[in-house]
């Protein structure tokens, strides 16, 4: 039987560990850089950056302030790096962290990386400034290293150029998990790695083709098994309705837990069955076609069992960053609990 949550995520950190091993290797000689904005692209950033470091993350790195604050509390003595904008540069020199420079100005009296714009066309400097005393790194961030070889090349070239004379007196980055699977030229001295982390593709198709190892389960049970006659419906607009006696079952799930309208006609598992989502996805709650009677309470599985954050992400025509973001782990939504596996 089903617990009093309508949803549990497990976070298996064993393959998050494994996953960081991987990219390891994939790097060659480069530092892996552990991207864990987002609360861990919503693995949980702590249990993450534990897994990570572990598997041989040598730095973390996340988008603002307060994603590191607390893990510097967490996390005493690791490399921590914010990529993003950061206003309060007194805070981030207390908690010893590592800025970005993604504009003219550069943060004085901290650590700090400057950003070459080499195509992405958001953060970062059109030429790099000399670097003063307090610059450990420069970096750049590929635009669709996951889909364009041609542009990729022209970037990691364009970078490579311009940072060639700091070689071996600042750390040159550039690669994210794309780059660091497919681009070695781009790997230099670290690798920023956050998707691939998570075991999930870059390029949006089955992750066990680059050694990678899907974190994250995400499951729910039958609160409700129906009988639909001919002509019946159910949900929101009436977009499905039965063309013959047919069971539904209602997944107490929906797009306020973070499983998309856009998410009808995805599958999920239920007793090992791929089980097509029918209907429209309601806030709380989504209907599975089951063409069968099955006990309320009965298992479902909505990411794991084969059934990928990919494969949802292709339903929904977004990428697997969205879906794994935008599950909601708040009170009352899904439970989520790590296990070492
Ligand atoms: C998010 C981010 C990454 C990680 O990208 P993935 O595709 O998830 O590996 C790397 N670098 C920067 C600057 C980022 O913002």
């Amino acid at each position: 039987m089903h617990a009093v949550e309508r949803s549990t995520v497990t976070v298996d950190l064993g393959a998050i560990r494994r996953n960081a091993e991987t990219l390891r290797r994939a790097a060659g000689g480069a530092e892996l850089w552990a991207v864990v904005k987002a609360d861990g692209y919503g693995h949980g950033a702590l249990e993450v950056s534990r897994a990570a470091l572990a598997g041989g993350a040598s730095a973390l790195a996340v988008a603002t302030l307060a994603e590191a604050l607390p893990l510097r509390a967490a996390f005493p003595e690791a490399r921590l790096l914010v990529m993003g904008p950061v206003e309060d540069v007194a805070a981030a020199r207390e908690a010893r962290l590592e800025l970005v420079a993604v504009g003219d100005e550069v943060p004085e009296d901290v650590p700090v990386h400057l950003k070459l714009d080499t195509g992405m066309g958001r953060w970062g400097l059109a030429e790099l400034p000399a670097p003063t005393r307090d610059v450990v790194g420069v970096l750049s961030h590929l635009a669709s290293a996951e889909s364009d070889p041609d542009f990729t090349m022209a970037q990691i070239e364009r970078f490579r150029g311009a940072t060639a004379p700091l070689a071996g007196r600042l750390t040159r980055h550039l690669a994210n998990s794309a780059g660091t699977l497919r681009y070695p030229e781009a790997h230099l001295d670290a690798v920023r790695c956050g998707i691939a982390l998570y075991g999930i593709s870059p390029f949006g198709r089955d992750p066990a083709a680059d050694g990678l190892e899907p974190a994250l389960r995400w499951e729910s049970y039958l609160a409700l098994v129906k009988r639909l006659q001919p002509g019946e419906s159910t949900g929101y607009g009436r977009r499905y309705v039965a063309e013959r006696e047919t069971w539904i079952g209602i997944v107490p799930v929906g797009y306020a837990d973070g499983f998309r309208r856009d998410l009808t006609g995805t599958q999920v598992v239920v007793e090992g069955k791929p089980t097509p989502v029918v209907g429209t996805v309601s806030m709380d709650a989504i209907a599975v076609e089951l063409g069968r009677r099955l006990p309320t309470g009965t298992a479902v599985t909505l990411v794991g069992e084969g059934v990928t954050i990919e494969d949802h992400a292709r339903v929904a025509g977004t990428i697997g960053y969205e879906i794994a973001t935008g599950i909601v782990t708040a009170p009352g939504r899904a439970r989520r609990v790590v296990r070492d596996g």
